[in-house]
């Protein structure tokens, strides 16, 4: 038995955070992840990922830490309804038992965190990553910040956080809740808010006060993909991480900038996803001790969100990495197809069906530009 590298949360009751069959988020493609990624490493090599799997909603103080009292008596008053209501301007309706539903998320979270931090081993929380959450109200599918306030605590015990978003949404909740803070360093890549929910995420929003010069916002144009994101990444978020010298990572792991994903136009692949997270994994080695906690987060098309999010869990446990080509297991496919009603996909990785993009390195020459007259830094050449 190989000792634990990694560990993962995930209760099967996370399935309650359920806005009902017509609402595009659902649980259902995480619990898709965890079911293939079990399978997959307890094969490849038992013990080498661990389980958390009794996972009970926060306590109000746990919530509290971010989220303002009276929201949270609206939303515990909404959750005792029978009727829907809703909890934001229109995305994110209540359901009964919403409140602990999404106070069990916040658990996952909290739990992770606390595990990196003792352990230094990474830790997953594939359900959690509810990015657009604010204090004051639910938002885009988010009725509680579980990643706020797992940023929180880290910032509550007196350590330097690096926050990375990689959802193809930008991720407000997060960064204007740690807007004023000087021990959040924020990087973020998302579709141009133009274009895209939630509308903000602009290379000019950089913090204020503390906090001011530590908020790195990249939007990338409808149909960007690897050849955008990959040496954007590779050219800002080493180099910022090293100068600001964070004491943990957490790493928000939206899967919605997948090519085919239903309500975003990011072109992003399998193998995009899977170096952005060995190069995470890499710099937390090096900066934090191993201190490392990678939430889910966005992702609208299930094949994507459940091979993804599962081949997240298998490096991060340093096991292998499937083959593209490599088939799934039959058992899954047989529980893809009862979950979805659709067919299960047969391999790890589809052939991409891309759509010309709009990239260029003259985009990538003004975006980095944009971002060291505003940030004050300079970025390592390509
Ligand atoms: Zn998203």
């Amino acid at each position: 038995m190989t000792p634990p590298r990694a560990k993962a949360f995930w209760s099967d009751r996370f399935l309650d955070y359920d806005f009902g069959p017509f609402h595009p988020f659902s649980e259902r493609s995480r619990g898709m992840a965890v079911n293939l990624l079990k399978r997959t490493a307890a094969e490849a090599e038992p013990g080498a990922l661990e389980w958390s799997e009794a996972i009970e909603p926060a306590e109000r103080s746990i919530l509290e830490s971010f989220h303002r009292a009276d929201y949270l008596d609206f939303v515990q008053q909404a959750s005792g309804l029978s009727r829907e209501v809703l909890l934001d301007a229109g995305d994110t309706p209540s359901f009964p038992g919403c409140y602990e539903a999404a106070a069990r998320l916040v658990r996952g979270a909290v739990e992770a965190l606390d595990y990196t931090l003792a352990h230094r081993r990474p830790a997953y929380h594939p359900g959690g990553g509810l990015h657009h959450a604010h204090a004051d109200r639910a938002s885009g599918f988010c009725i509680f910040n579980d990643v706020a306030i797992a940023v929180g605590r880290a910032v509550g015990a007196g350590l330097r956080v690096a926050y990375l978003d990689i959802d193809a949404h930008h991720g407000d909740g997060v960064m204007y809740g740690f807007f004023d803070s000087g021990r959040v360093l924020d990087i973020d890549f998302h579709q141009d808010g133009r274009t895209l929910f939630p509308g903000t995420g602009f290379p000019h929003e950089v913090g204020r006060g503390d906090g001011a010069g530590l908020k790195a916002n990249l939007p990338l144009p409808p149909g960007a993909g690897d050849e955008a994101l990959l040496p954007l990444f590779r050219r800002v978020v080493p180099a910022l991480l090293r100068r600001y010298r964070p004491e943990v990572i957490v790493l928000q792991h939206g899967v919605d900038g997948h090519w085919g994903d239903e309500l975003a136009q990011l072109q992003y692949s399998p193998a995009a996803y899977a170096e952005v997270d060995r190069t995470v994994l890499a710099l937390a080695q090096e900066l934090t001790g191993g201190r490392l906690l990678v939430t889910g987060g966005g992702g609208y098309r299930a094949e994507s969100v459940s091979r993804v999010l599962a081949r997240t869990g298998l490096i991060l446990s340093g096991l292998s990495e499937p083959d593209p080509g490599e088939s799934l297991p039959g058992e899954w496919r047989e529980t893809f197809t009862a979950t979805f009603g659709t067919g299960a996909p047969a391999t790890w990785t589809d052939p991409p069906r891309l759509e010309a993009t709009p990239w260029s390195d003259a985009e990538e020459r003004r975006l980095v530009a944009q971002l060291e007259s505003r940030l004050g830094d300079r970025f390592p050449a390509p």
